[in-house]
């Protein structure tokens, strides 16, 4: 299989969704819009349906109509995927899923029931109390009320069979990508930032069947690239799990001297830690890997785990010079995790640079040049110690 980063980041930036239509066409099968961060999609995929990310307009979508629906002061993804619905461009999503991140997804889920009642809506209550012995049964529970609540829209009912199959579709696919990203960690001129997150990307609009061997070509060509390290930091950067920034301000800030050896971009589509193997509860298993084995956010409410910490330890794991702070504007839960990650980064004497976005920025040349800036202090300070 040929590796055509090319043309899979036309389809990422295409909000007609080329691969989603393609796939409708193929298997007359249903869509089901996933918005950020830990939408269950082993669920809808288990009923035969293909869940997609619903990561908004990007910087290609003018706010005409959803801008009279919410405040001036909230994040642009809100707006923008309800804008995709004014325009009509989720026509060919079913239905939606919303789960318990913060206040304003859950205030999109209203408005889009409210606007667009054929199209229905279901919310996910995550389980907010992590150590409770209810958590997991719980959580089981919840997953099968949305199995129940999508299986009119499916044609079909859900069964532990068909969920321990979807299970290891996304498996499959999750273990892919932790190679990948690995192998950026090890090598960061083989397979820059922007290829791997066109890849990422590519995997929220995919059957999970069709993308893995995608990303399986992905590795087999950047593996045993020639390609010489050039003179960068290496830096983790966090603060862009729901909204996502514009792939070129990813690539400024590599052009910029950065190699970015680990973020959390897309992280509710590659959100287990490790391996899951299906057993004869599925649901209940996949309740205790979201509650104990997942990527862990401000979104996810856990205590257990203190997220700071979490980060000192990546970026002395990934060996990283520095931690940059992509955060979206007006990202409350975001901006909340940044006070504790500035304050623990600065205890640790960890280099770090807040930057916000916005999803539809054009111009990159500010974000440029602070962060030319900062690597440059960097380097000239590597040098004369
Ligand atoms: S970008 Fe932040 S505030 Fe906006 S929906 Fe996502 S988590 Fe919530």
């Amino acid at each position: 299989m040929t590796l055509d980063l090319a043309r899979y980041r036309d389809v990422i930036e295409d909000r007609d969704y080329p691969t989603v239509r393609a796939w409708r066409e193929r298997t007359g099968g249903k869509v089901i819009g996933c918005f950020p961060v830990y939408a269950p999609v082993e669920v809808p995929y288990a009923l035969g349906m293909l869940p997609i990310g619903l990561f908004g307009g990007g910087n290609r979508i003018e706010i005409a109509n959803a801008d009279s629906r919410f405040q001036s002061f909230i994040c642009s993804i809100v707006k923008s995927t309800l804008e995709l619905a004014f325009v009509g461009k989720l026509d060919l999503v079913d239905g939606l899923l919303f789960h318990s991140i913060c206040d304003p997804a859950r205030n999109l889920s209203s408005v889009m029931e409210r606007n667009f009642p054929q199209r229905p809506s279901i919310y996910v209550h995550l389980p907010q109390n992590m150590t409770s012995p209810h958590a997991a049964p719980y959580l089981a529970s919840e997953l099968r009320r949305v199995g129940a609540a999508l299986a009119p829209i499916a044609g079909r009912t859900l069964t532990p069979e068909d969920l321990a199959r979807s299970i290891e579709a996304y498996e499959t696919v999750r273990h892919l990508l932790r190679e990948l990203y690995a192998l950026r960690s090890q090598a960061p001129e083989r397979i820059s930032t922007g290829e791997l997150y066109t890849l990422a990307r590519l995997v929220t609009l995919m059957d999970p069947a069709d993308s893995a061997p995608i990303l399986t070509a992905a590795h087999a060509a950047t593996r045993d690239r020639d390609a010489r390290p050039k003179d960068r930091i290496r830096v983790v950067l966090v603060g862009s799990f729901c909204e996502q920034p514009p792939l070129e301000l990813i690539e400024s800030l590599e052009e910029s001297g950065c190699y970015i050896v680990n973020d959390d971009f897309l992280l509710g589509w590659r959100w287990a830690q490790r391996r899951i193997r299906p057993n004869s509860d599925p649901f209940l298993q996949l309740a205790h890997a979201y509650l104990d084995e997942s990527e862990h956010l401000r979104t996810k409410h856990d205590l257990r785990q203190p997220r700071a910490q979490a980060l000192i330890e990546s970026a002395r794991a990934q060996r990283a010079d520095a931690v940059i702070f992509l955060g979206a504007k007006f990202c409350e839960p975001g901006l909340f995790d940044y006070a504790l990650y500035r304050k623990a980064l600065d205890q640790n004497g960890i280099p770090h640079l807040f930057l916000e976005f916005e999803e539809k920025m054009w111009l990159y040349d500010r974000i440029r040049s602070e962060v030319e800036t900062f690597v440059e202090s960097m380097l000239f300070a590597e040098a004369v110690s």
